[in-house]
């Protein structure tokens, strides 16, 4: 007899975008065979309902909740009319200062400038003092690229390579100096119009996100690791979210998640005292329903799986 223990379930994106080097992305219809197999086989709740459960030591073993980060378009124009129609709730994290931008967010801006650039590019790139050569001769030599490349299995081109070293070296600045690294390597690069199915939702349309089984929680201003900030720009990433959230959406969220699961005892601190009742992470396990902290929920990033497939997953988690 398989083991069953609760999961919270962490989705980003219900797209096929052309590049996924982070693997955000679950097709519609896989996405509707897994809510399909969910409704039968597990009890889907909303997070505050798995929360106030846990709470009261009343949280069935086959609970499941479902969750999604960042706020990419297609978490209301795709994933919340199938969530409606399955009667299936989830919790949408807004990272807030993205909300309105006219274009991707940066890490899939940068995968589209450099993976799938087709002409040649050779510069030398400075960030934060680090010199990154980037060496990248035209498409036709260099085969095409690789649609399906993910980062956890190893580049095999340099247009891989070279998106590696410059996420890495953008992932460690300050925001602020990220976007002027990110405005030249625009201005270096060209990139064709983006499509704005990979955008962050508008203003108009986060407003559109809340309803009875859709609910709004915050992901930071602006997705930055948190523990990297002083406190003082901490405490604003954490409470000027929830404001925002307020502003944008019309709702007051009840939980966050942490931006790249980054916490430690002082975040998790500001976030109790911004006035969230809970907050997960990114670890990758079930929910212990004898021992628990509200604050550091675990989650499962949920892949291309089929319902079948996800079952299966969700019966082998340990706590
Ligand atoms: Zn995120």
């Amino acid at each position: 007899m398989p083991r069953v223990n609760p999961a919270i379930l962490m989705y980003h994106r219900i797209a096929d975008p052309p590049l996924d080097p982070w693997g955000l992305s679950v097709s519609p219809d896989v996405f509707r065979d897994q809510l399909e197999v969910l409704s039968k086989e597990r009890q889907v709740l909303s997070m505050d309902a798995m929360v106030d459960h846990l709470l009261h030591g009343s949280l069935p073993k086959d609970a499941v909740a479902i969750t999604f980060d960042d706020g990419y378009v297609d978490n209301l124009l795709v994933a919340k009319p199938l969530l409606e129609a399955a009667g299936i709730p989830a919790t949408i994290f807004l990272s807030t200062a993205s909300i309105g931008q006219t274009e991707e967010f940066w890490w899939d801006l940068l995968a589209r400038m450099i993976v799938l650039l087709r002409g040649s590019m050779g510069c030398r790139f400075v960030i934060s003092g680090q010199c990154i050569v980037i060496d990248l001769p035209a498409l036709e030599e260099n085969g095409a690229p690789r649609s399906d490349w993910r980062t956890d299995s190893e580049p095999q081109n340099a247009r891989e390579r070279t998106y590696l070293a410059l996420w890495s070296a953008l992932q460690r600045c300050r925001p602020e100096q990220r976007e002027e690294h990110m405005s030249e390597l625009q201005a270096l690069f060209a990139p064709s119009m983006p499509s704005p199915n990979d955008f962050p939702m508008s203003q108009e349309q986060a407003r559109r996100l809340p309803s009875d089984l859709i609910s709004v929680g915050g992901h930071s201003r602006r997705h930055h690791p948190l523990t990297t900030f002083p406190p003082e720009l901490r405490r604003l990433e954490i409470e000027g979210c929830r404001r925002d959230c307020a502003r944008i959406a019309g709702v007051l969220p009840t939980g966050f998640a942490y931006p790249h699961g980054d916490r430690d005892a002082d975040t998790i601190t500001l976030v109790r005292e911004a006035g969230y009742n809970w907050a997960c992470s990114t670890q990758h396990r079930a929910i212990n329903r004898l021992s628990f902290d509200l604050y550091d929920l675990p989650r499962i990033a949920v892949g291309q799986w089929s319902g079948a497939e996800m079952l299966w997953r969700l019966e082998r988690l340990r706590t």
